[in-house]
Parts: C-alpha cells; sequence; structure tokens
C-alpha cells in the first residue's frame, strides 16, 4: 500500500495481558521519538479508547518499564467495541487526537478487533503477538511466551523437590488455552512423565499404564503436566480419573494459574518485544497495514493479521516425539 503521512500513533495493549507488553509498549514509543512522531498511550485498550483514555506519551513515561512485567497502559476487554457503535465512537475520539495510526499489543481476540477497525475505518494499523499461550502465527514466539515458560519450569522444579521427598503423583495444570505450547515447553523442561495438551488425545488407559511402568522402573517422583482447554479436562479431572485406576498412589493437584503471566520479562522477551515494537512503528512508516509484525527465524515478518489469527499453529510434531522418548 502507498504509505499514508503519520505523525500521531497511539499504542495499546488488550486481552490477556503478557510478560514483555511493557518492553513492545517502550519500543514502539521510543521508536516513534527517534522518527520524530507524536507518541499516544491509549489506556485500558479498546475500551480506553472508546471512553477517551488517551494520553501523549513523553520519554518520562517509558522509563524504567523494560524490565517490568504486565503492562503499565493497563489492559482490558472490551464489549463494547464489538459493536459497530462502540467502535464508531473509538473512531471519533482518535480523530479528536489526531492520531493517524495504531500499534495494538495482544492476542487473536485484540488482532481481530485491529483487523475489523482497520476495515472500517481504513486507520493504519500494525498487530504485536502479545499473549504467553503463542497461538498465533507469523511468529516463532509470542512476546511473553519465553517468560511463562520459565515460570512454570521454576515452579514445577520446586514441586518436584516435594514430590520426590514423599513419592508423590503430581498432576500439575499449565495455560494456554487451547494451546499446548506451554505445556511441552515447561514439560520437556521439567522432564515429566507425561503431558496432557488439547491437541493431542492420550487416553487415560495410556497415561495409568505409563505411570504403572514408571513405577516399577523406581521413578521416585512423577509429575504430569496438564494443559488447560483439554478436551478430557483440567488437571482435577484427569487425577481424579487417575485416582480410580490407582487408589494407591498419593496423587496431588497444583494448578499454576495467574503466576504464569507475571514477572519480568526474559531476556529472550524482551529482545523480541524490542524488536518487534520498532518493527511496528517502521512497518506504519512503510505503508504495511493489517498486518501483524512477527520474529520467524530471528528476521521481521509481516503477516495479514487475517493469517495470523486463522492460521491454526500448533505444537511442533517434532517436539512431541522428544517428550515421549524422554518421558519412556
Ligand atoms: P486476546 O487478545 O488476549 O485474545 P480477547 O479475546 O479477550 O483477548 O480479546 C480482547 C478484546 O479484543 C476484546 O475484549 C474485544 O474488545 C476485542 N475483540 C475480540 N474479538 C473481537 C471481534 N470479533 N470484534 C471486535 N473486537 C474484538
Amino acid at each position: 500500500m502507498e504509505p499514508k503521512t503519520i505523525k500521531k500513533i497511539g499504542v495499546l495493549t488488550s486481552g490477556g495481558d503478557s510478560p514483555g507488553m511493557n518492553a513492545a509498549i517502550r519500543a514502539a514509543v521510543r521508536a516513534g521519538f527517534y522518527y520524530n512522531l507524536e507518541m499516544f498511550g491509549i489506556y485500558r485498550g479498546y475500551e480506553g479508547m472508546i471512553q477517551d483514555d488517551i494520553k501523549r506519551l513523553d520519554s518520562k513515561n517509558i522509563a524504567h518499564v523494560l524490565e517490568r512485567g504486565g503492562t503499565f497502559l493497563k489492559s482490558a476487554r472490551s464489549t463494547e467495541f464489538k459493536t459497530p457503535e462502540g467502535r464508531k465512537k473509538a473512531y471519533e475520539n482518535l480523530k479528536s487526537h489526531g492520531i493517524d495510526a495504531l500499534v495494538v499489543i495482544g492476542g487473536d481476540g485484540s488482532l481481530t478487533g485491529a483487523h475489523l477497525f482497520f476495515q472500517e475505518f481504513g486507520i493504519p494499523s500494525i498487530g504485536l503477538p502479545g499473549t504467553i499461550d503463542n497461538d498465533l502465527s507469523g511468529t516463532d514466539s509470542t512476546i511473553g511466551f519465553d517468560t511463562a515458560c520459565n515460570t512454570a519450569i521454576e515452579a514445577i522444579d520446586k514441586i518436584r523437590d516435594t514430590a520426590t521427598s514423599h513419592d508423590r503423583l503430581f498432576f500439575v495444570e499449565v495455560m494456554g488455552r487451547d494451546a499446548g505450547f506451554i505445556a511441552i515447553n515447561a514439560g520437556i523442561g521439567s522432564a515429566a512423565a507425561a503431558i496432557l495438551i488439547p491437541e493431542k488425545k492420550m487416553p487415560i488407559e495410556h497415561l495409568v499404564e505409563k505411570l504403572k511402568i514408571r513405577s516399577k522402573a523406581k521413578k521416585s517422583s512423577n509429575i504430569v503436566i496438564v494443559a488447560e482447554g483439554g478436551k478430557s479436562g483440567g488437571a482435577g479431572e484427569i487425577a481424579e480419573k487417575v485416582k480410580k485406576f490407582l487408589p494407591s498412589y498419593d496423587i496431588k493437584v497444583t494448578i499454576l494459574g495467574h503466576l504464569q503471566r507475571g514477572g519480568a520479562p526474559s531476556s529472550f522477551d524482551r529482545l523480541l518485544a524490542s524488536k518487534l515494537g520498532v518493527a511496528a512503528v517502521e512497518g506504519l512508516l512503510q505503508g504495511k497495514y493489517d498486518v501483524m509484525a512477527g520474529l520467524i527465524n530471528n528476521k521481521v515478518v509481516y503477516t495479514p493479521i487475517k493469517k495470523a489469527i486463522v492460521d491454526d499453529k500448533s505444537v511442533d510434531e517434532e517436539d512431541f516425539r522428544i517428550a515421549k522418548i524422554l518421558s519412556t
């Protein structure tokens, strides 16, 4: 597309928060300053866009945010933005500030909103993949995924200490919505006995058999990683089912939950967010609209948002094969 003149860019974070969102905001804003643009923070995602919670940012606003988890712009879910009236209000507010382009940092829902908004009002926009779930195509990793895996592994290491001391069987549930990326990474990285992910069905009987074999091999601890959103249920339900087969086992359940969303971003996520924040602003200036900036093989790639949200990225078969070998 022929680049439009862009002078004022609005940045927002939306949907589920993820570690590294701050680093992405900071990079986009710094890049904007580098190219002599005015930069605006749109607070509380699309909700703030509708309620005119929009402020011009200066370099003080983005000092010391790179290393902090969460998002200083705050995130929110907005049902009003899903209505044409809500989006019209949001557009009027952007116009009143003279904002002529947007950087939207969020997951597939937020990027869907950005796509729709671009279709309706034609405001140049670029999405950045900000989610711990890693469920967006067009990037090898989403911002926050690496930190969430590190947090999960750290927690599982601690669970293993108590599991070993008491010869217990632990079912640990990790986040990821309908995707098993955190589960497979954290499972391999913490030597899990088995990994249950939504993308692959494992009959309870198989799992029980596996655990029995490991028990015979005198493995002193067993940790099974369960991804939330699996068709066979969460960690609690799976544990209940297994208990019926193995009544003598000392079984415990831990749900890691929201702690996986917090914490200082890892070095990897800081770098990813920094590269993509700059890529968002440069992409807008080059006339790349309605796309998501991602990193594939360490190169910035712009993928149409429609493709990034629809293409189903699935857990690498090779990772699954490795997990199987290592847990046998
Ligand atoms: P995430 O971005 O983490 O996937 P959500 O799915 O909750 O989180 O989406 C975040 C926000 O994006 C929603 O609250 C809504 O404001 C907006 N959004 C999501 N889907 C749509 C849609 N189909 N049309 C318009 N806006 C949407």
